[in-house]
């Protein structure tokens, strides 16, 4: 039998998924990415830069800390990976890193970005920032009113904030401002994609990135538990670049169970969702064969989750692989059942969750871990951004 890999191979297909499906026009800029960006990023001194910003800069390895309260409500070891103490708040900006300096190292001069909450495009602000490089960050003109501090962020930092008015004003048209932006300027710029979706080799790429989440926790672990794998993996998933970030070690150590929260909003079937994985069918989206909700006749449909960065009407590649052939068990959980693990999480251990980790910490009643687990939990950002949600919602 062949041996399955969960890796992307040469062409970016995880299984029958990935891969790139793009307009003609797009092929200089991709395959100038596909064919360069293993090769720079295996340099030794791409990597030795890249750790030492992830160390100096970001904060890394961020910790891996036992959470004593919530183990014992649920009765099993949890474990939470601090991705909320990075700089900036979340995971995000382990990526536009990554980005940044591949974009440095192939002569790029401008950084275009597309944003929907604006949480990407404040990583990719800060980066720009970081290294003097001009940035334009396109946004739907509904979302530029809907999230005025993330936009006031990023014009701190120095960025360009250009709205899209086409279409429902949100994240896919701002996707396609961006595309054509970067169709008219193939040479001089680069396009920072924030999560792991697009065409290939941006899934590969960011998961490759994101894997230092997953690579600090053998030794983490190790000095913990006196071993280097858990029993299980959990993280929330909109794109999947947290979640790719946290398997990236175990993806093939079947041993290690992965576990992936999508966000069910008011519900799976009540119209109002984003639970991708029991909702989505086979198609394309951002240059990228995955499962996606649409209509019938193939019309992507709206999502809808109470937090803005699971609000996507697809997953990546990698992650249609793993719950089509069920590496990874994929659970959906409601607003109000997120809301209340956040608030859970605050009360036990002292930290207050972005709402998009809060869905990752609801999914203990459904898995009945035993005692003697080691589970992981990826904390995948900070709640400081939701705090008026937070507030609306419980009436504080
Ligand atoms: C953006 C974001 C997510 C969702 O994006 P992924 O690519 O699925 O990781 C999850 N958590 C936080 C805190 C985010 O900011």
């Amino acid at each position: 039998m062949k041996q399955v890999s969960y890796h992307a191979d040469e062409q970016g297909f995880y299984g029958e998924f990935g891969g790139a499906f793009i307009p003609e026009m797009l092929y200089p800029n991709t395959e100038e990415l596909r064919k360069s960006y293993l090769e720079i990023t295996s340099r030794p001194e791409f990597q030795k830069e890249f750790k030492a910003l992830l160390k100096d800069y970001v904060g890394r390895p961020t910790p891996l800390f036992y959470a004593s309260r919530l183990s014992e409500k649920y009765q099993t070891k949890i474990y939470l990976k601090r991705e909320d103490l990075c700089h900036t708040g979340a995971h995000k900006v382990n990526n536009t890193i990554g980005q940044i300096l591949l974009a440095k190292a192939l002569g790029k001069k401008r950084i275009i970005a597309e944003t929907g909450a604006g949480q990407h495009g404040v990583a990719t602000a800060t980066v720009c920032a970081l290294m003097g490089i001009e940035c334009v960050v396109y946004m739907g003109a509904l979302d530029i009113k809907r999230q005025a501090p993330n936009v006031a962020r990023m014009k701190l930092l120095g960025a360009t904030v250009r709205a899209a008015e086409s279409g429902s004003k949100t994240l896919k048209d701002a996707t396609n401002e961006a595309i054509r932006d970067w169709i008219n300027n193939p040479v001089d710029t680069h396009y920072i994609i924030g999560s792991v979706v697009g065409p290939h080799p941006y899934p590969d790429m960011v998961a490759r990135f994101q894997s230092v989440i997953s690579e600090e926790i053998g030794s983490q672990l190790m000095e913990k538990e006196g071993r280097e794998l858990p029993d299980y993996v959990i993280a929330c998933v909109g794109g999947g670049s947290n979640a790719a970030g946290i398997y990236y070690h175990y993806l093939d150590r079947p041993e290690v169970k992965l576990v992936a929260v999508e966000a069910a909003g008011k519900g799976v079937d009540s119209g109002h969702s984003a639970a991708t994985s029991a909702l989505g069918k086979v198609g394309i989206i951002h240059g990228s064969k995955t499962l996606l909700m649409q209509t019938g006749d193939g019309q992507i449909t709206e999502p809808y989750s109470i937090s803005a960065g699971l609000d996507y009407p697809g997953v990546g590649p990698m992650h249609a692989h793993l719950f089509t052939s069920k590496r990874a068990q994929f659970i959906s959980i409601t607003d109000e059942k997120a809301m209340e693990a956040g608030r859970e999480l605050a009360a036990l251990e002292g930290i207050i969750p972005a709402i998009e980790t809060s869905h990752a910490f609801a999914v203990f009643e459904t898995l009945k871990c035993k005692k003697e687990d080691v589970v992981v939990v990826n904390l995948s950002g900070r709640g400081d951004k939701d705090l008026q949600t937070y507030i609306d919602y419980f009436e504080l």
